[in-house]
């Protein structure tokens, strides 16, 4: 958790532009308003409303920008493709005309689980088009995470690779009764008439579509996020989101249309999507994708050699890089770069500052989840750095730190109190509701203001600071995972009769999956039941959800009401004090 030190503020990067998009934080935050910003956008030609994809690929082509590199993709094995814009709206036509060609309906769920492939911008650009509402996932989860939120999303098509399909989905179709559609990518594997191959469908399909008349209202995209308990919450976003990203991509990220942008979260994540498609796209910029995993010397040369000028990643990887030292950056020649900017977990006051020493930029730490849809709190360009601070609320949202009682929301204005984060609503971007669970999205707001299940505390000159999470949510290695989601798994496990799951601290990931385990009666709690047991969880979960540690307990504690408490398990693994722990249950936000 970063404390509030007393490092020297960082003065306005020398590098910084003499163009900041935002250049006075005090006087752009007093003067903005939503309606006003919405000038950024263009809309569907004849005010036929408001659609994602029209603002981020086909109004560049209606400005004359249509040559300008939309994707830079550069593959694991070296291939290299660019797509400029025109060829984006092309392709993304041709995928919106072939969902119709195979009689998917606008409100449709089309799901994408595939690795970063430029399929996957096409594909989410085109269903865009066609007014289905997309879901990508994280082409790590094993089948259980998938088939989870496949079922609740309803997902009518499909697009994954022939290899991610064989691996964990074709065993799932059974379940999956309303997936009527699976497209891979490349051609379909001879013997299987329920694949379309996208190579064949793509190319019978027409580059020309009109976008249809888009409620700004209707939904664009599903993004699965983890609670405390019960099943993972869909957060429905709606088109109208996009004018956040336009807001941000251009205050927060300070992203100009001659920018060379490489966001390296997945888009099986909402970072992934909403700053690895969507905001860069509608700022017109170069948008780098790179399929290949974190490694600190590929990454360096992709910044070098692509000249890369602003940069979005996460507090993992920086801590990676740091452990490598500033030496492995030696040789790379990395002057095009002007802007670092993190994401997703907390980023502590010395990654911000060795990114001044590494690479003569402080990292730009910024705040946001899946429900907001996009950058809430940020440190702008222009703006002194606190290092170990979020920064200050996006012009046009209003912050502030809560306490829950009884009768409502009470605000707290003394400096440096801990608190919930709650954000007064409406803006653009945040969610319109959860999946079939209302009564689980009433409970995120009070007073017109929704609780982030944050806490953080605001420090006398407006700065927030990250403090911790309210509820039992993990964050491991920028993903956020679900413990029930885990023990669920576990629970499947013949020989598991309770199962309760934490995250504990880790030098790198920030922190790691544990799961507490208690057996039923005839199985012995050895070695080889421990590798089992995480060998299972690997399989159902994947390797990014799955535990990392199982420890055998005679019984775990208890609620009187027979749920597990995990903060009591966390307390006594971290030999934090108890304290009236044993009445507290998991609050879910
Ligand atoms: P997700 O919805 O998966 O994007 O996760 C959102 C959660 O990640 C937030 O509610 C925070 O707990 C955490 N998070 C995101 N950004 C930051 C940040 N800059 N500092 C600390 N925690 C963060």
């Amino acid at each position: 958790m970063p404390q509030q030190p007393d490092h020297a503020l960082i003065h306005k990067p020398a590098s910084l532009r003499p163009d900041p998009n935002l250049a006075d934080y005090v006087q752009t935050a007093a003067r903005f308003n939503w309606d006003d910003a919405a000038k950024l956008l263009d809309g569907l030609p004849g005010g036929a409303g408001l659609n994602i994809a029209y603002e981020a690929v086909d109004r560049h082509l209606a400005h004359g920008r249509g040559d300008r590199i939309a994707l830079r993709w550069l593959g694991k094995s070296g291939a290299r493709r660019e797509l400029s814009y025109a060829d984006l709206a092309q392709a993304s036509n041709r995928f919106a005309n072939a969902l119709h060609d195979l009689g998917v309906q606008p409100g449709e769920g089309v799901f994408l689980l595939l690795g970063r492939l430029p399929e996957l911008y096409v594909a989410l650009l085109g269903a865009l088009k066609a007014r289905c509402v997309v879901t990508p996932l994280f082409s790590a989860f094993g089948p259980e995470p998938i088939a989870t939120r496949a079922e609740m999303g309803d997902a009518r098509v499909l697009v994954t690779t022939p290899e991610l399909y064989q691996r964990k989905v074709q065993g799932l179709r059974q379940r999956l009764s309303g997936l009527r559609q699976v497209i891979v990518v490349g051609e379909a594997p001879a013997g299987d008439a329920s694949l379309h191959g996208w190579d064949a469908l793509l190319a019978a399909a027409s580059p020309d579509y009109t976008i249809a008349p888009t409620d700004p209202e209707s939904v664009s995209l599903l993004h699965f996020t983890s609670g405390t308990t019960g099943k993972p919450k869909g957060a429905m976003h709606v088109h109208a989101a996009v004018l956040a990203h336009a807001v941000t991509g251009r205050y927060a990220l300070d992203l100009h249309d001659d920018d060379v942008y490489w966001c390296t979260a997945d888009p099986g994540w909402v970072t992934g999507t909403s700053y690895g498609v969507i905001a860069p796209l509608v700022c017109g910029v170069s948008n780098v994708v790179v399929e290949a995993e974190f490694d600190a010397q590929s990454w360096y040369r992709v910044l070098a050699e692509e000249r890369v000028t602003v940069w979005y990643t996460a507090p993992t990887a920086i801590r990676m890089m740091m452990k490598l030292g500033a030496e492995a950056l030696q040789g790379f020649e990395l002057s095009a770069l002007r802007f670092m900017a993190s994401v997703g977990e907390p980023l502590n006051p010395e990654a911000v500052l060795w990114g001044q020493q590494a690479f003569g930029l402080p990292f730009h730490d910024n705040w946001w989840q899946t429900e907001t849809g996009g950058i809430m709190i940020a440190n702008y360009a222009a703006m002194d750095i606190k290092p170990g601070s979020m920064g200050k609320p996006l012009p046009g949202i209003t912050a502030a730190i809560v306490q829950r009682d009884s009768s409502g929301l009470r605000l707290i204005d003394t400096p440096d109190t801990d608190g919930e984060l709650a954000l007064k609503t409406p803006w653009p971007s945040m969610m319109r509701g959860y999946l079939h669970e209302d009564e689980r999205y009433r409970k995120c707001f009070v007073d017109g203001w929704y609780l982030t299940g944050d806490l953080a505390r605001r420090d006398a000159d407006g700065y927030y600071w990250f403090v911790g999470r309210a509820d039992d949510v993990i964050k491991s290695s920028g993903h956020l995972i679900g413990p029930f989601e885990v023990e669920s798994a576990l629970l499947e496990h013949p020989a598991v009769a309770e199962a309760g799951v934490i995250g504990i601290p880790d030098p790198m990931a920030g922190e790691v999956v544990k799961a507490f385990v208690a057996l039923k009666p005839g199985f012995a709690p050895d070695e080889a039941l421990r590798s089992e047991l995480l060998g299972h969880a690997r399989k159902r979960l994947g390797a990014a959800v799955a535990p990392k540690q199982i420890e055998f307990r005679n019984n775990l504690p208890k609620t009187r009401s027979g749920k597990i408490m995990r903060r009591l398990l966390k307390a006594r693994e971290l030999g934090l004090p108890e304290g009236d722990l044993s009445t507290l249950e998991s609050d879910e936000k």
